[in-house]
């Protein structure tokens, strides 16, 4: 069992530090939010007051923060974790963010003589709290081998997609595709309830036809048709919509990069755009449905 600094307690980092905690790891932890740390505590890690403090006698660091300039501001910013962290301790990131950030942040490591690994997660908040994230690794073969136990701890799938970065590209690859559907799926049951079908009868035949997806079976956008979807409890409880657009901006920066197309990942990113616009934020992302249905 390791000794563990957690950094970075929200929505997905909380779940995944009690995780640990319960696997039997010692956590120390720290978040800005004073009502995540209480959490974090009564789960049973134990709080520190900063991030330097989390760090200073872990074996093992994971932040899991909301976006590049965290990360970035975390390990490389003015007094940030690059200057506290022990020698030899395995350093994972599990945010999502851009592939620049993170080989940028993994080069810093390495100078330092650490082992770095980008390791951003799919499933969700349920996957979280229930221990069975996918983790999609970008780093070295042997730094992955050593993380294992620690990410068994919070997942159950482990992909290692290549180097310092590509854990990025991959996830965000899957979520792009994701970004994509979900908006065909909602556009699609749009215009069959524009012909007066039932939406939940036209979702059933499509989850048995060529139409289906996770979009249509686990997180169908229409409010009704699948009752543990957060379309069915006013879009609350998901993966937030300015998430998939942050991960859509993400995808359409990689793809300029290295010079791939992506005219449906581009047009997909303009309809998140459109639903945040509308005031639609800081719900789920297949809200997006109301770019085409907005009385729903
Ligand atoms: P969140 O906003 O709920 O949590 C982020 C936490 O980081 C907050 O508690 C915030 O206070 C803390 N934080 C920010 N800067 C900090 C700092 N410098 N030091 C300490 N704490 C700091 O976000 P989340 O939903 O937990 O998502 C985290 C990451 O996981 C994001 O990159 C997101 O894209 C990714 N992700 C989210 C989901 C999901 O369903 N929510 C799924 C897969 C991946």
């Amino acid at each position: 069992m390791s000794r563990i600094a957690f950094i970075g307690l929200g929505n997905m980092g909380g779940p995944m530090a009690a995780n640990l905690v319960k696997a039997g790891h010692a956590l120390r932890v720290f978040d800005l939010s004073a009502a995540s740390m209480q959490a974090a505590s009564a789960a049973g890690a134990v709080v520190a007051s900063s991030a330097a403090e989390a760090v200073a006698d872990a074996e093992v660091v994971i932040s899991m923060l909301p976006a590049s300039r965290h990360v970035e501001g975390l390990y490389l910013g003015a007094d940030g974790l690059m200057g506290h962290i022990p020698e030899g301790a395995l350093v994972i990131d599990c945010s999502t963010i851009a592939p620049a950030s993170a080989r940028k942040v993994a080069e810093a490591a390495a100078a330092r003589g650490l082992q770095m690994l980008d390791a951003p997660v799919s499933g969700g908040t349920a996957g979280a709290a229930a221990g069975t994230l996918t983790f999609i690794v970008g780093g070295q073969a042997d730094t992955l081998e050593r993380a294992r136990p620690v990410l068994q701890g919070m997942g159950r799938n482990i992909f290692h997609v290549g180097a310092s970065g590509a854990g990025q590209v991959a996830k965000l690859c899957n979520n792009m595709a994701l970004g994509v559907i979900m908006a065909a799926t909602g556009e699609a049951l749009a215009l069959g309830v524009s012909h007066g079908l039932d939406p939940a009868v036209l979702s059933q035949m499509m989850a048995v036809s060529t139409g289906r997806s996770w979009a249509t079976e686990v997180c169908n956008p229409w409010p009704g048709v699948l009752e543990n979807a957060p379309s069915s409890r006013g879009y609350t409880g998901g993966f937030g919509n300015d998430l998939m657009l942050k991960d859509l901006g993400l995808a359409a920066e990689a793809a300029m990069q290295s010079g791939a197309t992506i005219p449906l990942g581009e047009l997909a990113r303009n309809l998140y755009a459109i639903n945040s616009r509308n005031g639609h934020g800081g719900l789920d992302f297949s809200s997006v449905v109301r770019v085409v249905a907005p009385d729903i």
